[in-house]
């Protein structure tokens, strides 16, 4: 879509498709009125007030339901907006759409409705992208931080070190537009306001990993040699009977996958046993391989241990290849045993034992900042605007150093300026959008 072309009428069904006790069909665009004047029995609107009556194809009763009128500007798209809720049946709201569509609308795009909320200046790019973060949240907590962002508080932050670096780019133009009025600012000046910029940067850039964290989640492995317990764990974290359990050595051989949801999504991967034994098979052999590869992708290992045989030859051969990753040494099998396995956590996958406090581990060391303490998440289309930005400032205090001319310095102010203004939505390119959009569903 052109952001500049006038925009027609559009309609969708807004609710999930399926039985429910309300559905909600939402047209947006200058014949949202005309429309359902056309098919509803109650067409007299006045702003703030829902009209109860009948959706009717000529004279042939549709649905009996509430209308809900928005007038433009004052709408969530900006433009007049009419929500018709019906029952919740399939067929109830597809036949309303294809009344609402056969007088004038046309079916919305994914994402239409909030692209046009951003183009109609509603709310801003970064908001714009929280709805769908909102929308595909895989836990409360980071549809609780994606809230924040909606509100607003990316975009305030933003625009702060957008208007400080603006400020600078002014005060550098014009001393170079006007010689003999303006005096170009000393560098000394420059460069401890570009640190400052730069500092702002970091501090935006340095809740990314969280974000990334709660946007994608954790990987968690659980490593260690034949028999110690870790299918056992897996299936106790996971309150499941997921993974095959035996004191046969070598059981699990494929990699096993499970969502946890603490707070953040945790991904917990289960895997075979790594023991360099000769006689093993070549089935176990794969599996071990890709223990080894799931280790590479975790970002936090438990390692599991035999708490009634303690750490062996074995285990420390294991121990080495993850000596480097962030980790905790989890002594099982502690219901075997009356002795304390400092520094190991002890637990019992077969009781249940020390299980909710690994959990709270757990998620304190993959995350440790809670959700209602973090400011605002970023994506990474947001992060590397940010770094773009910082690059650029970076750019200009390394020319400011050397006294470089202003001229060219502003070059790279002006850079910064642009690259912030990609998070906000004040410049950006049809390609951009219509990437950012696909992600929403159809009906947002
Ligand atoms: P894996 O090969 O490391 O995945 O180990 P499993 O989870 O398959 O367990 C191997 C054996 O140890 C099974 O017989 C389990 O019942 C037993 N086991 C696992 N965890 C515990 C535990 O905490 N206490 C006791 N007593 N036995 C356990």
């Amino acid at each position: 879509m052109n952001i500049l072309e006038e925009f027609d009428t559009i309609a969708a069904i807004s609710t999930p498709l399926g039985a429910g006790g309300v559905g909600v069909i939402r047209i947006s665009g200058p014949k949202a009125f005309e429309i359902i004047e056309k098919i509803f029995s109650n067409p007299k609107f006045e702003p703030r007030k829902f009209n109860h009556g009948w959706i009717k194809d000529d004279e042939k009763l549709i649905d009996e339901v509430i209308v809900l009128p928005f007038f433009a500007p004052n709408s969530y798209t900006g433009e007049d907006v009419i929500e018709i809720q019906c029952h919740g049946g399939v067929n109830v709201v597809k036949n309303i759409l294809n009344l609402v569509l056969k007088n004038g609308a046309r079916v919305a795009e994914k994402g239409e409705f909030t692209k046009r909320a951003f183009l109609n200046k509603r709310m801003d790019l970064s908001q714009a992208e929280s709805v769908a973060d909102i929308i595909h949240s895989k836990t409360s907590d980071f549809a609780k931080a994606s809230m924040k962002n909606l509100s607003g508080v990316l975009r305030e932050k933003i625009n702060e070190i957008r208007n400080d670096i603006f400020e600078i780019l002014s005060k550098i133009t014009a001393g170079i537009d006007f010689p003999e009025d303006v005096k170009e600012p000393e560098y000394e000046y420059l460069e401890e306001e570009f640190k400052k910029i730069i500092e702002k940067i970091d501090n935006v850039l340095s809740g990314a990993k969280t974000s990334n964290i709660f946007r994608q989640g954790a990987a968690v492995a659980i490593i260690g040699k034949p028999n110690v317990g870790k299918s056992s764990l897996f299936n106790a974290l996971l309150s499941l009977d997921r993974a095959i359990v035996t004191d046969i050595a070598g059981t699990t051989r494929d990699v096993l996958r499970e969502t946890l949801d603490l707070g953040i999504p945790v991904t917990l991967v289960d895997t075979a046993g790594i023991r360099d034994d000769k006689e093993i098979s070549e089935v176990e052999k794969i599996g071990i391989e890709y223990s080894k590869t799931s280790l590479d992708e975790a970002d936090l290992v438990l390692f599991v241990y035999d708490a009634s045989k303690g750490l062996d030859e074995e285990d420390k051969r294991v121990l080495e290849l993850i000596k480097d990753k962030n980790y905790l040494l989890i002594a099982n099998k502690a219901d075997l045993t009356e002795q304390k396995e400092e520094p190991a956590i002890c637990i019992s996958a077969l009781t249940g034992y020390g299980i909710n406090d690994l959990k709270t581990l757990l998620k304190n060391k993959v995350c440790d900042i809670e959700p209602e303490n973090l400011e605002f998440i970023t994506n990474t289309r947001q992060q590397t605007c940010l770094e773009k930005a910082r690059n650029s400032i970076g750019q200009a205090l390394l020319a400011a150093n050397v006294r470089e001319l202003q001229d060219l310095i502003s070059i790279d102010v002006k850079s910064a300026v642009l690259a912030l203004d990609e998070i906000t939505g004040e410049l950006i390119t049809d390609d951009i959008l219509n990437n950012i959009f696909e992600n929403f569903c159809i009906g947002k």
